[in-house]
């Protein structure tokens, strides 16, 4: 007889975003009139730039003609897009990191979850709290999360970050094996200076820590002295791994494709996980499609890089809204200023829930309840740049009348 990997029927039924769905759904029943804005999107909302289409097309013709067909590519991703990474996104900034180290894939998301196939059962992870969902339950499923008791999982360390640390968490009292990192991060949009970092690469190597580093952001840091890879932090290639997307860079969300680095240093017991990563992927990927590779290999052409500048400062710039907006009504706003998203303290001590049903009720602007992404996101509210400027202006006019 057959059974099921138990460990799936501990998470939660209840899901964020369909939860939000069916309330904005019911509301719009209730009242066809109004006229719903929506900046809970965590989406792209501005097509592919011109570049990245173009190559599209391009790879599409290949494909049709015998001469250029390609097949089955490598797993780990083609040459051409992994040496364009390495020298845009880390040899620019003078980090040393060889195409063998860059494994392609169809996105973070996937990679965030099936790294942990590489990782003993008996690892403690540990994450910064509020945070992406997808660190906790890819651990619900492989067993390592112990059970659900007052919004937490026992056996993962929570670090939480509020406005009373600054963003920035405290050591834990037990030691983790695996610290999850997401910065700039989702949902609060803040982000840690390279001392701040560097501290925890330190704690990491001290400790023998493996740091899984999340910068699906990385394209919309704007201040100086935030690190773009964690690698720019001195011995962070013998403890962290790194994972980026063109999701969020190049409006790829829907045409999927992200890397990861696992530098060649790092290892455990004498094993390199570089090797074990490879053996994993090789195994169960069969590679990203070549023409997305090639479209992706376009956001790094002049013409890419341009349009893609404007794409970030188009949504940077209704981040700006936002968070005057919201400044100007007295609220209390974190992030925004080199991430896409603006998270902000609820008024008069409402729950993330109550708050909510407050902003749509009241001036029919649908956000994200912080306390979705984690125990310390309660009392918080997630808004994001990802709607339209006239959306954008016109749900910050609603606030102020
Ligand atoms: C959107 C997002 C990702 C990844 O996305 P893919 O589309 O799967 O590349 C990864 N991490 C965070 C924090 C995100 O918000």
């Amino acid at each position: 007889m057959f059974s099921i990997n138990q460990e799936y029927l501990k998470l939660s039924e209840y899901y964020l975003f369909a939860e939000i769905s069916k309330k904005v759904q019911e509301f719009q029943v209730k009242y066809p009139q109004s006229k719903i804005i929506r900046l809970g999107i965590g989406d792209v909302t501005l097509p592919l730039p011109k570049a990245v289409v173009g190559a599209l097309h391009k790879a599409v013709d290949e494909m049709s003609d015998s001469t250029t067909f390609k097949g089955y590519g490598p797993e780990q991703g083609y040459e051409f897009l992994r040496k364009t990474i390495v020298e845009n996104d880390y040899a620019a900034r003078g980090i040393d990191i060889s195409a063998d180290e860059v494994f392609i894939s169809d996105g973070a998301k996937s990679d965030l979850g099936n790294i942990t196939d590489i990782l003993d059962r008996s690892n403690r992870i540990a994450l910064t709290d509020p945070v992406y969902p997808v660190y906790v339950d890819s651990n619900v499923m492989a067993g390592r999360a112990g059970d659900f008791k007052d919004n937490k999982w026992s056996n993962i360390i929570y670090l939480p970050c509020t406005e009373d640390n600054n963003f920035i968490p405290e050591f834990p009292k037990e030691r983790p094996d695996v610290l999850y990192l997401c910065l700039p991060n989702n949902p609060t949009g803040t982000v840690w200076s390279a001392d701040v970092l560097q501290k925890w690469v330190d704690y990491a190597l001290d400790n023998k820590i493996l740091i899984l580093f999340d910068s699906a952001y990385e394209a919309y840091i704007q201040e100086e002295n935030v690190p773009h890879s964690i690698y720019e932090m001195k011995g962070a290639k013998q403890t962290a791994i790194e994972f980026r997307s063109f999701s969020k860079t190049a409006g790829f969300t829907g045409l999927r494709c992200g890397y990861t680095i696992v530098p060649r240093e790092l290892k455990a017991g004498g094993v390199s996980l570089n090797h074990l990563w490879n053996r994993r992927q090789s195994t169960k990927f069969n590679g990203t499609p070549y023409i997305v590779q090639r479209a992706a290999e376009a956001v790094y052409s002049p013409e890419g890089k341009e349009e893609v500048k404007k794409m970030i400062a188009y949504y940077m710039g209704n981040a700006k809204i936002i968070s005057e907006g919201l400044n100007a009504c007295g609220f209390k706003v974190f992030g925004g200023k080199n991430a896409p998203y603006i998270w902000l303290r609820t008024s008069d001590n409402m729950s993330s829930w109550e708050f909510f049903d407050y902003m749509m009720n009241t001036y029919n602007i649908v956000g994200t309840p912080g306390v979705g992404f984690g125990p310390s996101g309660e009392g918080y509210f997630r808004l994001t740049s990802f709607g339209s400027k006239e959306n954008t202006i016109e749900a910050m006019n609603r606030l102020v009348v």
